[in-house]
């Protein structure tokens, strides 16, 4: 293994590389900004220089979208889904340069960073066909005399904080609804990918955005700053956040000052079942998708498997098989399946679960360890023996880890998947129907897969329960996080 095939392909497109933040229609730089660096995480190498705004220079671009505001919320919401409709067919024609810029600065191969700018297009989309049907309601009213409608409105300026896992789909799975509803949007982009997002905005100037609707602020050492300023402004109507259970607990605490509404999509620590009447081969394909897709680096990923014991060793067996056919290099390299991870916290994290695993008695089957391609690289691993007492059993990994469990009844192991304090997806395998309903109903989570390891779709909801957080991305109801119900009364009927 090398990476002498990390060959980063030039932009068709160079000016799509943005090395500035985004504010009321222009791309700023200034030479009085601190700035900071994005790193190629594959190689460590630094790739753009971004500025590092503070919360005065945030103020500036909330201020520019309220002013904005005043204007976009009274425009039709057909034209709102025209403009929507042009930034997709924008990212379409620009998909190539989005994926190798989503390759460059996550690592991710570009097999995957096309399939994720489809994905990201796609809700833009979606969100283009829902913005004309925000209806109300007409409400017999229980006095006499009166009539009652509801119409639903911009909630106003939206501030969106995304992590970087997703450049591209995690941002425009926000703005699109947040665009069809009338509102405008201050996105804060993730220090470790920012160009992604900078791309899509300027693929939204070309589509005829109106200044002042879409904003990017950047920054990496004052993101709390920048966060802060976010959560307390009172301009600021609505809070989306993506990232960690911690962060979101933070940011829901400083938008306690001004009442913000709310949407949190937070960490999850999925279950993925798989029981003994189960077509194996195909509870194996699913936890491949399922457990490495992104190197194991999705909210959504199976963190702890759970196989029944009459087929615990013929899955072991077969999931191990596809797992030393990974080829793990440079994401730019097209017979790569899996890339670097983010960066060596992130490999650090899955060292030390796969450390505490083996020192309590699981085996690493296949892998286990740092890649011999560099810091950011971990080897896909296969653990089997896994016990309740592993911090894999308790804690999100977010690497190519999968941590295999032994169970014995449909009860135990519905338990077992329960007991942990997130809820966002949960999977399972059975060919019995009656079990398919008792288990999809029990599990505690916002999101099931049955019989498939990928549940990701526009048309889905998309968001969790317990500490995974609340509201809902994508879907005919991903638009109501961004819009508030009036009821009007008419009296004197
Ligand atoms: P993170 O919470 O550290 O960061 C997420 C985003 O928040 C980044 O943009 C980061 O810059 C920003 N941030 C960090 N501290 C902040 C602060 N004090 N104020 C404002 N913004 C702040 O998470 P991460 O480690 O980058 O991402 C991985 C986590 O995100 C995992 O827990 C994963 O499960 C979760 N995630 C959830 C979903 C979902 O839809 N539920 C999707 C992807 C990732």
């Amino acid at each position: 293994m090398s990476l002498s095939t990390h060959n980063v392909p030039k932009l068709k497109d160079p000016s799509l590389l943005k090395e500035a933040a985004f504010i009321n229609g222009q791309f700023i730089t200034s030479p009085s900004f601190t700035t900071f660096t994005v790193t190629d995480p594959a190689t460590n190498t630094p790739i753009a220089t971004i500025p590092d705004l503070t919360a005065a220079e945030t103020r500036t671009a909330i201020t520019a979208a309220h002013t904005a505001l005043q204007t976009f919320r009274h425009t039709l919401p057909r034209e709102r889904a025209r403009l929507l409709r042009a930034w997709y067919d924008q990212i379409i024609a620009n998909a190539d340069d989005l994926a190798t810029l989503i390759t460059l600065e996550n690592g991710k191969p570009t097999a995957d960073a096309r399939g994720e700018v489809a994905y990201a297009a796609s809700f833009l989309e979606w969100f283009s066909e829902e913005a004309p049907r925000l209806y109300g309601d007409t409400i017999p009213s229980s006095v006499r005399g009166n009539r009652v409608v509801t119409i639903r409105q911009p909630v106003g300026v939206c501030a969106l904080i995304t992590p970087w896992n997703f450049p591209a789909a995690m941002i425009t799975r926000k703005i699109g609804p947040a665009i069809a509803a009338g509102c405008t949007v201050v996105a804060k982009a993730p220090a470790e990918t920012p160009l992604t997002s900078l791309a899509l905005a300027e693929l939204a100037v070309r589509a005829g955005m109106p200044k002042g609707v879409v904003n990017i602020v950047t920054a990496s050492a004052n993101t709390a700053a920048v966060g802060e300023e976010l959560c307390v402004n009172p301009v600021v109507k609505k809070l989306s956040f993506t990232g960690s259970t911690p962060v979101g607990k933070l940011l829901m605490k400083q938008c306690a000052g001004t009442l913000k509404k709310l949407s949190f999509e937070l960490g999850g620590n999925a279950p993925f079942i798989v029981f003994d009447d189960a077509n194996v081969d195909a509870a194996v394909a699913g936890a491949i998708g399922c457990k490495f897709r992104s190197s194991g680096q999705t909210c959504v990923c199976a963190n702890r498997i759970y196989v029944q014991d009459a087929i615990h060793d013929e899955f072991v067996a077969k999931l191990v098989e596809k797992v030393r056919a990974f080829k793990v290099g440079s994401g730019f390299d097209g017979e790569n399946t899996h890339g670097p991870l983010i960066h060596d916290r992130a490999v650090g994290k899955a060292r030390e679960h796969v450390d505490d695993a083996v020192e309590k008695g699981a085996e690493a089957v296949v892998g286990g360890g740092v890649s011999q391609l560099g810091p950011n690289f971990f080897e896909p691993t296969v653990l089997k023996g896994l016990t309740g007492d592993m911090r894999i059993a308790s804690e999100e990994t977010f690497g190519p880890v999968a941590g295999v469990f032994r169970f014995k009844t449909e009860k135990e192991v519905v338990e077992l998947a329960n007991d942990t304090e997130v809820g966002l997806a949960g999977y399972f395998f059975s060919s019995d129907i009656g079990r398919i309903w008792r288990v999809a109903e029990a599990l505690e989570v916002g999101m099931v897969g049955v019989n498939t390891g990928i549940i990701s779709d526009t048309a889905a909801p998309f968001g969790g329960i317990k500490e995974s957080g609340f509201g809902r991305e994508g879907s005919k109801y991903g638009i109501d996080e961004y819009t508030v119900i009036k009821s009007i009364t008419f009296g004197g009927v």
